[in-house]
């Protein structure tokens, strides 16, 4: 007899369910697993349509967590069909005695936390109630098919079919009219099968999906080999790869790679017959819509050289929409199947259902008679399976509820107000967006290795702090909003229910950040969790991901280049080094016009350019001052932010080459900076500028001294300036901030580096002067107004807030934009970090609003 009161509750005995209870037994925790079906395997039980084939390869698409399946288990395909990964979850099942901890055609009801007694309780379909310290739900992300939303679906009187219900002993369609309603996986695996029997087919289509070849047969040779190899290594490659599948990242971009090359490495990739290939072709398809529209256009001339009618391929070509932003597909023979006779593909955009009727379906102006209609039309995905059941958390808040407009999770796994409830592959984790079974291993493991911490250290409950769920839909949302997906309508975003929240529900920062900030959670003490047990509870509050994730990336990747610090080379090799750096950059926006000139700096004649833009003059005038502390960089230095400035805001840009340290130290660039103002005022006109409409700007020591000249200018009579755009400026040498010490290290701007500008440019005792520290200067007052930009994980931070406070202080008219999770360097990354992108957005709005 099954006990009533457990350790651990687990709903569901797919992938996730199976390997959980494996992992609760081994370790000595008593727990009731509730299926509902009537066999393990989740998604391989239910999803029984003729053609339902896994889109990841079974050499990756296996448990890893038991070697001997290696040797046990050979799958016969590259791609298995899901009679032999039903085959391979009930192998599992039977070698690990895991049928007799399951009870099947158990479907759970509600679930309950009681405060008291800090439990779960759960209520089944059998009457049962079973009450449990921890309650995870392993109800898979694809499991309740959707309603299907379209008008008269009870009135049909023949048999219905749906993809994600299919009827265990199979259908047979011969000789039969058979619709099919929509074009998602699903759809597009079965209606090749479908039309091999049926005497007529009809499918009716809303969105045409990308779809790649699976080119089945033996798994590829290639990862056999490297799987033979090195096993352990390869499977660890999965874990911090960026899917759960080890392809290295590409390094190749679409728009920098003429386009016969790269439809010849979309080609290599399209042979290669896997899901992922194909989109991980280029680093810049999942960022970039012209990059996108690359693949996205390669996949289209694929279709159109299979299917005879132009206007049906036309119609199954998707536009509109990025490719991957949609879950594509993979199909064997689905284009092929529009070339038969008895195969017609309906439009729904130009002949909508009207309805289902009695005896088939009124599309258009057509009525026509089915004998079977079979709804592909997804599933309730992510959330549905979990807000499927009653569950309460504390003070009577179900789940639903709380998640009405949009799901609300630290990390994936837990939800504030529901404590010692944990979701396997919930949303806001990579789920979805993975292969399942590397993301289901890491959430088991994670769950599991909690739960033994906690028994260890006497602890009943774990919940997270409101601080950290927050703080994770933020990061969640940072890593959505660099990416593609949010305009389009995808069950991905909720979009294909009708009434669902609209927004990224799995987590796209990718598996291997992923698994690395669940295991620094734990390494961190449960970093934004609450734990609490035998009259003791600790809070360990904070967040674990602030910085923005394209920046991180970055960082990621020139920590692995293991670059000399600027601070060890020369200022000659410095300035030779940044310029090679910077001749690798994507170039900025093309301007109306570039003119590289001289002007008379405070000591002899200094370099120019300016920037005019696209549009008839004459514009407002903008000097700018490059960055590269005092003592590298040139007036061409910062060309794509300057070109972006210059179109983005419609004005002028005057960059100026400032003399530089150590060769002229302080205050030679104040000195110029000042120098070069005067002289543009004088010669705006003919500069095509308006001389009434000036301005200054400078990022980084360029900050510096554009503020210092806006100082100037009001000391020495003009000239009169309408403002000054100041990006994480250098504002006060004279002490040490502690943004100076929290971001000492690991933000391309290092203290290190920053006291070597320092040491180049001026004596400690003349950083106390206005003219280097323009925060330092007797008054404030009477200054242009200012927007001031300033990282979260920049050591200037602090100084550049102190100034933005100081000029409010003194009545100067401030916008302050505090770049969240961006660093000295990254705003101003032009086409490099899609994140910098509003900040820049923001910072040309308010250059533009200083000359209205
Ligand atoms: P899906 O991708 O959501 O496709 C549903 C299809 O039905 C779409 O074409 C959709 O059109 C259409 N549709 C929905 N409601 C409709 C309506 N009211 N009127 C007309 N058309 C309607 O669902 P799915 O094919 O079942 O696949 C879901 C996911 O399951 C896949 O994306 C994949 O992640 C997974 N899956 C995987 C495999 C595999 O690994 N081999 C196989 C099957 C499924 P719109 O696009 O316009 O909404």
């Amino acid at each position: 007899m099954a006990k009533s009161d457990v350790d651990v509750v687990v709903v569901g005995a797919g992938f996730a369910g199976m390997y959980l209870l494996h992992e609760l037994r081994e370790n000595g925790f008593t727990s009731r697993v509730l299926e509902s079906g009537k066999d393990v395997g989740g998604t391989w039980y239910w999803n029984r349509y003729p053609g339902a084939r896994c889109d990841i390869a079974t050499t990756d698409y296996q448990y890893t967590w038991d070697p001997e399946l290696h040797e046990q288990w050979t799958w016969s395909e590259k791609h298995a069909a899901q009679p032999e990964i039903l085959e391979y979850a009930q192998f599992v099942a039977k070698k690990h005695d895991l049928y007799s901890g399951i009870d099947f055609e158990v479907k759970v009801e509600s679930a309950e936390w009681d405060e008291v007694a800090k439990r779960w309780h759960v209520r089944t379909s059998t009457g049962e109630t079973i009450t449990c310290r921890h309650y995870v739900m392993a109800t898979g992300c694809l499991s309740v098919p959707k309603d299907p939303d379209i008008a008269g679906t009870d009135r049909y009187r023949g048999p219905v079919y749906v993809t994600g219900r299919w009827p265990h002993e199979g259908v047979d369609f011969t000789g039969q009219r058979v619709a099919v309603i929509g074009t998602g996986s699903s759809a597009i695996q079965s209606i090749p099968h479908i039309a091999e029997q049926a005497k007529e087919l009809v499918i009716f289509q809303r969105t045409p999906n990308f779809s790649v070849p699976t080119l089945n047969g033996p798994q590829p040779a290639d990862r056999v080999a490297r799987l033979k190899a090195d096993r352990a290594t390869y499977e660890d490659e999965a874990r911090l790869s960026y899917s759960g599948v080890p392809i290295p990242p590409s390094t190749v971009s679409a728009l920098a790679t003429p386009r016969d090359e790269a439809n010849a490495l979309l080609e290599q990739s399209w042979q290669r017959g896997e899901l992922l290939s194909v989109g991980a072709t280029f680093m810049d398809a999942g960022t970039s819509r012209d990059a996108n529209e690359v693949v996205a256009e390669f996949v289209r001339s694929k279709v159109r050289s299979v299917v005879k009618d132009p206007e049906t391929a036309e119609l199954l070509s998707p536009r509109g929409y990025p490719y991957g932003t949609k879950r594509p597909c993979m199909d064997t023979n689905y284009y092929q199947t529009f070339n038969l006779p008895h195969v017609r593909l309906v439009d729904l955009n130009t002949k909508p259902i009207r309805s289902i009727t009695e005896t088939g379906i009124d599309f258009g102006d057509e009525s026509k008679e089915f004998d079977s209609i079979v709804y592909a039309t997804g599933f309730d995905a992510m959330t549905g399976a979990i807000v499927a059941v009653d569950i309460t958390g504390k003070d009577g808040l179900t789940l639903k509820q709380k998640w009405e407009n949009g799901p609300l999770t630290y990390l994936g796994l837990t939800s504030v107000g529901f404590p010692n409830l944990y979701m396997i592959t919930g949303p806001g984790s990579p789920s979805v967006l993975s292969n399942m079974m590397v993301s289901i291993e890491q959430h088991v493991e994670w769950i599991r290795d909690t739960l033994i911490d906690m028994r260890a250290k006497g602890l009943d409950t774990i919940e997270p702090t409101a601080m950290a769920e927050e703080g994770w839909r933020q990061h969640c949302a940072d890593c959505a909003d660099i990416t593609l997906f949010q305009d389009t309508n995808s069950w991905y975003m909720g979009a294909n229910v009708p009434g669902k929240p609209r927004v990224l529900f799995p987590y796209i920062g990718g598996v291997g950040r992923y698994r690395r900030i669940c295991d620094e959670v734990r390494e961190r003490d449960y970093l934004g969790f609450e734990l609490a047990g035998s009259g003791k509870s600790s809070t360990n509050d904070g967040l674990v991901r602030e910085i923005q994730p394209d920046v991180e990336m970055l960082l990621d990747a020139m920590a692995m280049l293991n670059l000399p610090p600027i601070e060890s080379m020369s200022p000659p090799d410095a300035r030779m080094f940044m310029e090679m750096s910077s001749a690798v950059r994507p170039p900025g926006p093309e301007v109306g016009e570039i003119i590289d000139g001289m002007l008379p700096g405070a000591d002899g004649p200094i370099e120019y350019r300016l920037y005019r833009p696209p549009t008839p003059g004459p514009h407002p005038v903008v000097v700018y001052y490059h960055g590269g502390g005092w003592v590298i960089g040139s007036h061409t230095s910062d060309d794509p932010l300057c070109r972006e400035l210059c179109v983005k805001s419609n004005v002028v840009i005057v960059s100026v080459n400032y003399r530089h340290a150590p060769e002229h130290r302080f205050p030679a660039a104040a000195d110029d900076s000042f120098a070069a103002l005067q002289w543009v005022a004088a010669n705006a006109a003919s500069l095509g500028g308006d001389p009434t409409r000036l301005a200054v700007a400078g990022w980084s020591a360029g900050g510096n001294v554009a503020a210092v000249a806006a100082q100037l200018a009001r000391d020495n009579g003009g000239p009169s300036l309408k403002g000054q755009l100041l990006l994480t400026p250098a504002v006060d040498g004279s002490k040490e901030y502690s943004s100076m010490r929290e971001n000492a290290e690991g933000y391309v701007l290092t203290k290190s580096l920053m006291d070597w500008f320092w040491d180049h440019y001026a004596d400690p005792s003349d950083r106390s002067h206005p003219k280097a520290s323009p925060l330092l200067a007797e008054s404030l007052a009477n200054l242009p107004p200012a927007v001031i930009v300033t990282g979260q994980y920049d050591p200037l931070r602090d100084e550049g807030d102190a100034y933005a406070a100081a000029l409010k202080a003194a009545g100067v008219p401030v916008q302050h934009i505090q770049a969240r999770g961006h660093t000295h360097t990254s705003v101003g990354m032009v086409d490099v970090l899609p994140s910098g992108r509003p900040v820049r957005d923001q910072m040309a709005a308010a250059l533009r609003g200083f000359f209205v």
